[in-house]
């Protein structure tokens, strides 16, 4: 591994980040940003302004990381012409390239993983020991991590990191090693923390929380203590394995008013065949009988899901039932993708036999039919009065303010002053495949 070899009297002092895909890397972002201002460094809000750019990757789909290299080249031209510029690679590109990321780019100074990324501050202040590769897990307990709020209002904390599941098309296993849970003293800890410094929602993540186990607590029961012990108005978690998700969290919801209505489930495939050469430990008609289970709990929850198509061998009969589940379980939204080799993983080293163009024409079928039900799903809502988190303006008109719903829909009021961070009633006038549109009704 190449040793910290920065003793050229040029250590950055201020730095500017881009993260890339999901929103545990937005969380890690935000935890970076907190240990480098606590060890002295500025965060600045352009690349202009920065001695430091750090670049927190994905690794989930090579678009992600083409992105990340495309990035890269653009920096290029900025090191050529501001020399001392320096650039880190961190997160789960970091994690599955390494040294070899460096030699593509050697334009690139820090390449830290996953787990190491939180040591960028000690590697430019040249602590011993650190590295300018450094991709060894090595934090069985990683509550030393400070969680820190995103926006003045909401929160996201990471409750596991990693994941034991390895299915069979995922690289998350790979870059981001074996499922590791924070301890209840530190996510209540931190929580209570926000709710100090005004954060009225937060999202509790990981790849599994379902799986969640510490000291004998499990999922519900580390829920049930959060709201108890932190008087936190909004709660939420992400994302739910269908293995796992059982009725006690369901029953949990149900009975918890903090616990907002949203729960994102992912499928993948509605084959059961094809579920199994994924890897899910899983059948479609578990995962409907969990589906129903919600419905006649908590009717009113919006249900999302992630989709894959055109996984190896999946045959037209078999994206047909995935189809048909889609039908059945009517999703408020979803993430869907069409199937594409990670390097490293078990999928890879199936034939990736399903044509290109029959991946793409069945992507967009099923994206034509999600979004139809998505539509008619969201006209559900017209009529009804919804409390709603003030997040900010419409992106494409600042007389609009925009707010997220307890089903985690976004919704745009015809109101331009709202307070960000205030939770309001929206009585809810029309509605799009994404979007709700209301008017003011109390605030509260
Ligand atoms: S549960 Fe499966 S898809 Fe999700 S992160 Fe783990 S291996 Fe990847």
């Amino acid at each position: 591994m190449a040793k910290n070899k920065n003793t050229n009297g040029h250590k950055p002092e201020t730095f500017h980040i881009q993260t890339f895909g999901c929103q545990m890397n937005l969380a890690d972002s935000s935890t970076l940003a907190a240990n480098m201002i606590t060890k002295g460094f500025k965060r600045v809000d352009s690349e202009e302004k920065a001695d430091l750019l750090i670049l927190n990757t994905c690794s989930v789909r090579e678009k992600a990381e083409n992105r990340v290299y495309g990035r890269l080249g653009e920096m290029y031209k900025y090191k050529k012409r501001r020399p001392n510029l320096k650039i880190a690679v961190v997160g789960c590109m970091a994690q599955r390239l390494g040294e070899k990321l460096k030699e593509r780019v050697p334009h690139v100074d820090y390449v830290l993983g996953t787990d190491r990324q939180f040591e960028l501050p000690d590697v430019l202040n040249g602590v011993e020991g650190t590295q300018q590769v450094m991709t060894a897990f090595g934090h069985e307990n990683l509550d030393f991590i400070t969680p820190i709020k995103e926006t003045p209002h909401s929160g996201f904390i990471t409750i596991t990191r990693g994941c034991d599941n390895y299915c069979t098309y995922c690289i998350v296993p790979y870059v981001r090693g074996k499922e590791v849970c924070h301890s209840p003293g530190y996510i209540i800890d931190a929580v209570k923390k926000m709710v100090d410094e005004g954060v009225v929602e937060v999202t509790l993540l990981g790849q599994n929380v379902n799986s969640y186990k510490s000291g004998g607590i499990d999922f519900p029961e580390l829920l049930e203590r959060v709201v108890n012990k932190a008087k936190l108005p909004r709660l939420r978690f992400m994302t739910s394995h269908p293995k796992d998700l059982s009725k006690r969290l369901v029953d949990a919801m149900a009975d918890t008013p903090q616990l907002l209505g949203h729960i994102h489930l992912p499928v993948q495939s509605g084959s059961n065949r094809v579920l199994q050469k994924m890897g899910r430990i899983y059948t479609i008609e578990h995962y409907l009988k969990i589906i129903d289970y919600i419905r006649k709990r908590i009717p009113e929850t919006s249900i999302t899901t992630d989709l894959i198509v055109g996984f190896p061998t999946e045959t037209e009969a078999e994206f047909e039932q995935t189809l048909d589940a889609v039908r059945k379980i009517r999703y408020d939204s979803a993430f869907m993708f069409r199937y594409s080799v990670r390097p490293g993983t078990v999928a890879a080293k199936y034939n990736d036999d399903v044509p290109e163009e029959d991946k793409i024409r069945r992507l967009h079928k099923l994206i034509k039919i999600q979004q139809e039900i998505g539509h008619q799903v969201n006209q559900r809502e017209v009529g009804k009065i919804r409390t709603a988190l003030v997040e900010g303006k419409s992106r494409r008109d600042d007389q609009i303010s925009r707010a997220r719903t307890e089903g985690n829909k976004i919704v745009l009021i015809d109101t331009a002053d709202l307070k960000v961070g205030s939770i309001i009633s929206v009585n809810i006038t029309r509605a799009d495949a994404f979007t709700l549109h209301g008017n003011l009704s109390v605030l509260n």
